[in-house]
């Protein structure tokens, strides 16, 4: 049988943090350990770097993925790996894993198999405290507002209009919608509210995008926290809460270094959802890399329609970022569900279903086409994918011009991606990127949705009822007009019916509701069902972690 991803992790040999440091040029002094084997980069340290030029910057995609996922994390440290293998300076940013997920379906948000991070117990875990400081800084502004209010309310809250909620790292339905203050007088004005989980936080989403600790703290003095009563918003700097906001959040902003099985140094920072947030790592974690190594290769969450899209629509503009190539990960097993095969029977070969089902790669590679960005697709090979699956895929994608590359890092590590690490180099190298947004800062928010629905998802359009348009309209006039949009909509179809599977057309896009992120600078277009607070399964994974004799955790993975 083959090894589990915990047991192989565990026969890692990992080097010391300094070492991993040492091989990208970081001075021992700039590394502030946590233990043997993880540490944070010293701003002082990284803003000694500005003036040297940026290396490639690579982004791993995939296509639209079965629920198991189709290995985005996986290869984005299998390509760093690869890429080391082939004598290049590399390094991989990942996002750190939330503990509601570790707890509730069991999976491990490392990578897998020979192409993962380590210490992954570690980075699961409770990591170097970024997502407890989030949670503080977060939780420290619901405790100002409801003492603002508790001591007169000056600045005229509408107590039903309080937009801020509270956080925690934990899947727990109990609290999605509570009522706070009770017991009398002296604990406030009872209000509803209710818990949403840390990686959902608006500040999870600016702790990502900031460029540095003053735009973190410009930003998170942006929050819109409530309305008046007259329905003019609140924000936190009125609270004058983001400068200790800033202060909980200073160290967290250092970027973590651990290392991959293969000894390779990986930022890992920053994990904001991918649905109402852009679901990439740190921006402080991709500008540090990019001046450390030649190529630094980062992942963004979901589907492509979804992932790149915002990582180039929201990261790169905002953060003046231009990727020079995007692996669009495919797998053999999700493209037999978008031929239509069933769920039990994509372990069997089937190279027409194959073949029907790359329809939806296809429109992946085109529309990663339309930001200019260079592609490849890497399959992730799955034991049971066939010579003949794979030879269909490869024959499909040359109409677009690109190459569809066999990968085996999960069995192989850097063995198993040099191929794709050396046709990534080429790509970087030959310069071909030119990379552009979707859509200007300058066009209407209700036509940037719009924009993205149709030449993304294929759809005939945009809907949305009067109250959602008046609402953008608003924020037009309030000076918010300028801002990209935040899709928020299932992964598992370029529609908003998850069933849907390939790539359907004609479809209409229904917005049912619009959020403004003032601090994070997005307007969220919630399309479908989203849960901020999710909860645990029947039998959530929590029921078999434990320590064993030996003091090691079992059951985790
Ligand atoms: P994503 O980042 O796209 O969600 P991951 O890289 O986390 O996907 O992979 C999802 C799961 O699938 C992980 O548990 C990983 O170990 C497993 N996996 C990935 N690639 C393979 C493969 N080639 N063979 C078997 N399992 C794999
Ligand atoms: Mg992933």
């Amino acid at each position: 049988m083959a090894k589990s991803d915990i047991e192989i992790a565990r026969e890692a040999s990992m080097k010391p943090i300094t070492e991993i440091g040492t091989k990208i040029d970081i001075p021992t002094d700039a590394l502030l350990q946590f233990g043997p084997s993880k540490a944070k980069v010293s701003f002082d340290f990284l803003e000694g770097l500005e003036s040297k030029p940026d290396g490639k910057l690579i982004l791993v995609t995939a296509i639209t993925p079965t629920p198991a996922g189709e290995g985005k994390t996986t290869t984005t440290v299998g390509l760093g790996d690869g890429l080391n293998a082939i004598g290049k300076k590399a390094m991989i940013c990942l996002r750190e894993p939330s503990l509601g997920p570790c707890f509730g379906v069991k999976g491990g948000a490392a990578g897998g198999g020979y192409a993962q991070v380590v210490p992954m117990e570690d980075i699961n875990l409770h990591f170097t405290g970024d997502f407890h400081a989030i949670t503080s800084a977060h939780n420290l502004l619901s405790a100002l507002i409801d003492n603002h209010i508790y001591w007169g309310n000056s600045l005229g809250f509408d107590e039903r209009r309080v937009a801020w909620r509270r956080v925690m790292d934990m899947n727990d339905r109990a609290l999605r919608d509570t009522v706070v203050s009770l017991g009398g007088v002296a604990n406030g004005f009872p209000r509803q509210t209710g818990f949403d989980i840390t990686v959902a936080s608006e500040v999870m989403a600016i702790f990502c995008l900031a460029n540095g600790l003053k735009d973190l703290e410009r930003r998170l003095g942006a929050i819109v926290v409530g309305y008046t009563r007259d329905r003019e918003p609140i924000y936190a700097r009125d609270l004058k809460a983001e400068g200790p906001m800033t202060v909980l959040l200073k160290d967290a902003l250092m970027p973590n270094l651990v290392q991959t099985l293969e000894n390779n140094p990986a930022f890992i920072h920053g994990g904001p959802f991918a649905n109402i947030a852009h679901g990439c790592n740190t921006v402080s974690a991709t500008k540090a890399a990019l001046k450390l190594v030649d190529y630094t290769v980062t992942e963004a969450g979901f589907g492509a329609d979804l992932g790149a899209e915002k990582f180039f629509d929201i990261k790169c503009r905002k953060a003046g970022l231009s990727p020079d190539a995007a692996v669009i990960v495919a797998t053999i097993r999700a493209l037999k569900m978008h031929g239509g095969v069933a769920k039990d029977k994509l372990g069997e070969e089937n190279v027409e279903a194959v073949k029907k089902g790359l329809e939806n790669l296809g429109r992946h590679i085109r529309n990663v086409g339309q930001f200019g960005v260079p592609a490849v697709v890497a399959i992730n090979r799955f034991t049971l994918d066939t010579d003949a699956e794979l030879a269909a895929v490869q024959e499909y994608v040359t109409q677009f011009g690109v190459e569809a590359i066999e990968c085996n890092h999960w069995a192989e590590g850097s063995k198993g991606t040099e191929a794709l690490a050396t046709k990534v180099v080429a790509l970087c190298e030959n310069g071909g990127a030119q990379f552009r947004t979707l859509y200007e800062d300058d066009m209407g928010l209700f036509q940037k949705i719009n924009t993205i629905c149709r030449n993304i998802y294929g759809a005939e359009e945009a809907i949305a009822d009067k109250k959602v348009r008046d609402q953008l309209a608003q924020w037009e006039e309030a000076g918010y007009g300028h801002l990209p949009v935040c899709m928020a909509k299932t992964q598992y179809s370029f529609s908003t019916d998850p069933n849907l599977k390939g790539a359907p057309t004609n479809h209409v896009v229904p917005v049912r509701e619009v959020r403004l992120s003032a601090g994070a600078e997005f307007i969220v277009a919630i399309c479908g069902e989203v849960m901020t607070m999710p909860g645990l399964p029947r039998t959530p994974a929590a029921n078999s972690i434990h320590l064993d004799d030996a003091g090691l955790v079992q059951g985790l993975f």
